[in-house]
């Protein structure tokens, strides 16, 4: 071997007791060469006659906190995770596991083949893998229903969340709680206590528990793991664990994570946990850039986005000064703001005092000239380039020097706002998403002259408040809305030539999207943006829009709704859109689900190809977090970038062209070379 295998496991004997070290920062993750080292030093302390029970524990902040996922994929390296974990658990002296920070997946698999565990109070543990589209593969819905019983493993194995040590010791996944800061010799004195025992192999012990758990959860959760795979095929192993000998449920376990493994929706899940990760990241910002001490936050409009945006800064402690034109807009404004916060607190999700406290950061104001003090002041005001660029000449005579003067703006020009400035390296656009309180998406708009400090401060804060946070270029709608565009306009066309708001609707529901084109028109209202002249009818939105036909805030748009929002189709929709067909003279033809696919689906990708051509978004997979986090894209199809890889650039770019599209250059030559982005 070339490279020398690191000392990654080491071996410490405390009288008749082995402790098992790994040692592998930063979180103890299961690389090949700790594989090999708990081989081996759990071969040297059974082979060992003096030693009596053998504790296995970790160095640094955590247990080993699961599988090491940079190995995924990639050509199998030293020992067998199964073979390690079966050598453990065959171990004919006790092995305890000592447990502290986090023990999931392959780390909590590890725990659960030695035959105790003791944990600090702090712990968590828990098998998190189907959030990746995976399950615990390396024997954990086997073990995990042997040692908790099978409603705590249904669940555990389904939802993926993670109990703290207390509720593990409950269940009975934990066998005792250490002292807080003495593990390593509370796990030594408790592995001396169970030699009398000794062993005692998890794939021995029975499965006890009530299997209808499992029904039970497939019904709370039918509509939160539509589409996905790996919650049920957790299930079904864990289901397996009460019917199969345990050799037999292994082998079962084994072919369903294959599934999981090299199917589409794991690969799409993992990389979304990569895309979000790399999207933090500004292409050549210096490492040594420093950030903007950002205090105070001052808001400007109080209406649906003013509110939503200074929610997210109360909750973290930011102190904000408000802005409005009148008393009335910002009573109704921050009324919103309370309402909001005593439901999450009717929840649970705050304590009472919680609510007055966050609503008592916040200073009211009908004077621009309040926000002098503030470090980072967001406008979010009508959608207008005359009203947003009065506002930032004013600001820029009163913000403080050095604050960052950021617009919420859906469309408009950032560059065009920051030049009625004297300080247009300051000015960067912050688009958040409806409702601005819940969404995670956030979009840094950055202009031709922003400084890359502000840059950089802009995307730090949106981290800070629990944003998931993306660089985009100036142009028409950025990044998320440019690709709406041409996928709404298209929609409108397919109506003419046949097909129905709800057909068109149904597929993009099918395809895993939280609504269809029609659905969110209705939803964000069918006159946002509307020239508001009722006489001017040129399409099929400018009728519904002279007839008030606004969205589900008039029950009426594209569909009828009912009291209770329930949508129905429209018989008044269907006579609009047939009038249109008669003016235009377009016959009425059969849609295909398939074309509605080309023509809505495909040419989001090459407005995408075209984004990056561009250079308005700084990689793919950006693009990809900005349709997950923003629109509802499905995760396990890995957003718009991702899947245009799974279905082929070659096939996307024949359906475009057999519709009329141009096609966007770098999306051509994917297809050309039959690659992915
Ligand atoms: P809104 O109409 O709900 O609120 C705008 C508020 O700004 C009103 O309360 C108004 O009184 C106030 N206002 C107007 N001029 C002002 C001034 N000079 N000083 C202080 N306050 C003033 O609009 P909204 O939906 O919150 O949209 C605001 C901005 O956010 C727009 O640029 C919009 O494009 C953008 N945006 C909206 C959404 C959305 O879904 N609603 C999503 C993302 C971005």
């Amino acid at each position: 071997m070339s490279e020398e295998t690191p000392n990654s496991v080491r071996l410490e004997k405390h009288g008749n007791v082995a402790v098992v070290i790994v040692n592998n920062p930063p979180v103890n993750a299961l690389s090949w060469h700790v594989r090999q080292g708990l081989e081996d030093q759990f071969a040297a302390a059974l082979a060992d006659d003096s030693v009596e029970a053998i504790v296995l524990r970790c160095d640094g902040s955590t247990f080993i906190a699961g599988a090491d996922i940079s190995e995924f994929g990639k050509p199998p390296r030293g020992p067998d995770f199964n073979a390690v974990l079966n050598s453990i658990e065959n171990a004919t002296k006790p092995v305890i596991a000592a447990i502290h920070g986090t023990a999931l997946g392959g780390g909590l698999e590890t725990a659960l083949v030695c035959h105790y565990r003791i944990a600090v109070p702090s712990a968590l543990l828990g098998v998190p893998e189907v959030k990746l589209g995976l399950l615990p593969g390396a024997g954990g819905t086997q073990r995990l229903p042997r040692v908790v019983g099978v409603e705590a493993a249904a669940t555990m194995t389904s939802l993926g969340e993670p109990v703290p040590a207390a509720k593990a010791k409950d269940m009975g996944l934990v066998d005792a709680l250490a002292g807080a800061d003495s593990l390593a010799e509370d796990a030594i004195a408790f592995a001396r206590d169970r030699i009398a025992d000794g062993p005692r192999p998890t794939r021995a012990r029975e499965v006890v528990g009530d299997i209808s758990i499992i029904e039970k959860l497939k019904t709370q959760n039918a509509k939160r793991w539509k589409g996905f795979d790996a919650p049920y095929a957790n299930l079904a192993c864990v289901e397996a664990a009460t019917r199969l000998p345990f050799d037999e449920g292994l082998a079962f376990e084994r072919t369903e994570f294959g599934k999981l493994m090299f199917g589409t929706q794991s690969a799409a899940q993992r990389h979304m946990f990569f895309a979000e990760r790399q999207a933090a990241k500004i292409d050549g910002l210096p490492k040594d850039t420093k950030l903007r001490d950002i205090k105070k936050v001052g808001i400007i409009g109080a209406g649906t986005m003013g509110g939503g945006i200074m929610m997210n800064f109360l909750q973290k402690g930011f102190a904000c000064t408000i802005v409005e034109t009148q008393q009335e807009a910002l009573d109704r404004g921050l009324a919103v703001v309370r309402k909001n916060y005593e439901a999450s607190a009717a929840k649970g999700r705050f304590k009472p005092e919680q609510v007055e406290q966050m609503m008592g950061l916040i200073t009211p104001s009908l004077i621009m000239a309040d926000l002098a003090d503030c470090d980072l002041i967001i406008e979010a005001v009508y959608e207008n380039m005359d009203v947003k660029k009065d506002i930032f000449t004013k600001l820029d005579g009163i913000a403080k020097q050095g604050a960052i003067l950021a617009t919420n703006t859906s469309y408009l020009d950032v560059n065009e706002i920051a030049a009625v400035t004297s300080r247009p390296q300051d000015v960067v656009g912050m688009h958040f998403f409806s409702p601005a309180n819940v969404m995670k998406l956030l979009e840094v708009v950055r202009g031709d002259k922003t400084a890359l400090d502000v840059l950089a401060t802009a995307m730090g804060i949106g981290k800070k408040i629990g944003k998931v946070a993306v660089v985009a270029g100036v142009c028409h709608g950025f990044i998320g809305n440019r690709m709406l565009a041409p996928r709404q306009l298209e929609a409108q066309k397919l109506l003419l030539e046949g097909a129905t708001p709800a057909q068109v609707d149904k597929v993009h529901t099918d395809f895993g999207m939280p609504m269809g084109p029609f659905q969110m028109a209705d939803l964000a209202g069918t006159d946002i943006g509307w020239h508001r002249d009722p006489n001017r009818i040129e399409s099929i939105r400018d009728a519904l829009c002279a007839e008030g036909r606004w969205g589900q805030k008039k029950q009426a748009g594209f569909y009828d709704y009912d009291d209770k929002r329930q949508a129905s189709e429209s018989p008044r929709v269907a006579e609009l859109i047939e009038q249109f067909r008669k003016q235009a003279g377009i016959e009425k033809r059969d849609i295909s689900d398939q074309e509605i696919v080309e023509r809505t689906l495909y040419p989001m990708v090459n407005e995408g190809a075209l984004i990056l051509d561009e250079g308005k978004a700084q990689r793919a997979s950006d693009i990809d977090v900005v349709w997950v986090y923003g629109y509802g894209w499905p995760v396990y199809r890995g957003g718009p970038m991702f899947w245009a890889g799974l279905e082929g650039t070659d096939k996307i770019v024949d359906g475009l062209s057999k519709h009329g599209f141009s096609i966007a250059p770098l999306l051509k030559n994917r297809a050309d070379s039959k690659s992915g982005f």
